[in-house]
């Protein structure tokens, strides 16, 4: 196991930027939508033969459109715990051009409590003249500071340098770090719709595309159902697994079958994928038998990326109107702005139908012209991130006593539900087990509550969250090795501890 390094720091001193910069590539942000949370993005990263983890927590706790100072502060506090849990060496980002903050202090302060490594990576050092101004960053209180330009990649060198050799037994990799040299399984995705939204030509698409290498398996023919592939970006390489490609070749199929079997054979392939990729075609719009094939991705408790297809369709089709539009006024008054659909709107029709699979990012495509594919890879990837991610214990009981302490939990007989502490129990799909006074199903808003909560934290976009509410269990006597087991009290006595 590599170790890990955080990158952590107040809004808008560029630690996206250095993270970027460090690991060699861009991370392209999924929305179109100008601040959209994001979450913990963690890279495998490699520095002069050393592997390890890379880890942005850029996004912790920033949410929507709430940008006050006080949500602020508390993103800022939040990353620095989560670095200090899943890190071994932190890296601060200040900015050089505005000088020391408040809130840098504030985050100094936290990391310096710990007793982990931590170095100031001074950034904005975009010409020399500004290198007298990082003195002042030494009042944070850690041994070195480092001016940088994560836009130029100035200094970059001297820190990493520095950042790897405090490393617990600092490894040298071998070569370009993959995702399956990671350890990490490669993830399923199924491509799934119904007939003509375009899955074969975007697979084809995709299996052309440059970034993407279809591994030769023996024995591969052309009955092959699951295909490996890895996707690299600057000598990061990540492998997936597509399954079921066979069942989105093109059959000629008797016209009374094809729902049925377009349905079955999406919620087959549903059932085994850790991802499932909906097709929907933008001409068409959407019908009942795509909101079936999401449904049934909803109840699988799947992660899922919506894509548009044939966008280069209704792209013509826009630019068209427009034209027509400009020949009828063409005699009168100067024509007015015409207002055009854009991927947002649209986007927001896609969600406002499908809104059962709200918590998919929604990508628009042309297989045919290739536009937007790499969005879709990057998208795959963003939500493989984010269905890999362990959410550190405290950091999650944190944010659920938060969110209960300002709407307590409710469970489905009504009556209000004390929490005591929750655990995650697994990634794919995220659990997570919750601990009340009772046994409860929670109440559906609460659910949806709690669900909400976590994703502002944590992020989790493209992935279903699984909630479980369950009693505190029993406080369960001692047992020694070599004793034979005592047998469990019937009461336990009163608990001195209170909740969490
Ligand atoms: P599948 O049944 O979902 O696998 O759909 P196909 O990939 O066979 O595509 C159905 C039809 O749509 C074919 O005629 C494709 O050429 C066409 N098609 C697929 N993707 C696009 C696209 O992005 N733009 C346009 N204009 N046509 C597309």
């Amino acid at each position: 196991m590599s170790g890990s390094i955080a990158i952590v720091g107040r809004p808008n001193v560029g630690k996206s930027a250095l993270f970027n910069r460090i690991v060699g590539r861009r991370i392209a942000i999924v929305h179109d939508e100008p601040g959209v949370t994001r979450d913990r993005i963690s890279a495998e990263a490699e520095w002069r033969g050393h592997s390890f983890t890379l880890v942005d927590t850029g996004g912790i706790g920033l949410l929507r459109r709430e940008k006050s100072e006080d949500v602020i502060t508390r993103a800022a506090l939040d990353q620095a715990a989560l670095a200090l849990e899943s890190a071994q060496v932190i890296i601060m980002v200040t900015n050089a051009q505005e000088g020391l903050a408040p809130l840098d202090e504030e985050v100094a302060l936290r990391l310096r409590q710990s007793g982990k490594p931590v170095l100031v990576a001074a950034n904005k050092v975009d010409h020399p003249g500004l290198e007298a101004a990082v003195g002042e960053f030494a009042e944070l209180g850690f041994e070195r500071v480092f001016p940088v330009s994560a836009i130029h990649g100035t200094g970059v060198k001297e820190l990493m340098d520095a950042a790897v050799a405090l490393l617990p037994q600092a490894q040298k990799a071998a070569e370009p770090v993959s995702a399956a040299a990671s350890g990490a399984a490669p993830l399923k995705l199924a491509i799934v719709g119904r007939p003509n939204v375009g899955k074969s030509s975007l697979v084809n698409a995709l299996t052309r595309s440059s970034r993407v290498i279809v591994s030769p398996i023996p024995g591969t023919t052309r009955d092959s159902v699951d295909v490996p592939f890895e996707v690299e970006a600057d000598g990061v390489r990540q492998s997936y697994v597509l399954i079921d490609t066979a069942g989105i070749r093109k059959t000629r199929q008797v016209s009374t079958d094809i729902e049925f079997y377009s349905v079955k054979r999406a919620e087959e392939s549903i059932t085994r994928c850790d991802i499932a990729v909906l097709v929907l075609d933008a001409e068409a719009g959407i019908l009942e038998q795509d909101k079936k094939i999401a449904a049934r991705i909803v109840e699988a408790g799947k992660a899922c990326v919506v894509v548009v297809n044939k966008w280069d369709l209704v792209a013509d089709a826009v630019r068209r109107a427009q034209v027509e539009e400009m020949a009828r006024r063409k005699d009168k008054d100067r024509p007015r702005q015409k207002r055009l659909i854009t991927l947002s709107e649209f986007g927001e029709w896609v969600q406002e139908l499908l809104f059962f699979l709200d918590y998919a990012p929604v990508i628009f495509t042309s297989a045919r012209s290739g536009f937007h594919l790499d969005r879709l890879l990057e998208a795959v990837r963003y939500v493989a991130d984010q269905l890999r991610q362990q959410i550190p214990t405290s950091l999650l009981n944190r944010v659920l006593r938060e969110a209960l302490e300002r709407r307590p939990a409710v469970g489905e007989d009504g009556r209000f539900l004390k929490f005591f502490y929750a655990t995650q129990v697994g990634q794919t799909p995220p659990t997570f087990l919750l601990f009340f006074n009772r046994d409860e199903t929670l109440a559906e808003p609460c659910r949806k509550f709690l669900q909400r909560e976590m994703r502002r934290a944590f992020g989790y976009e493209g992935c279903p969250i699984h909630l479980a509410a369950r009693a505190r269990p029993k406080p369960v006597a001692p047992v020694r090795t070599g004793d034979r087991p005592q047998p469990r009290k019937q009461k336990s006595g009163p608990r001195r501890r209170g909740p969490l």
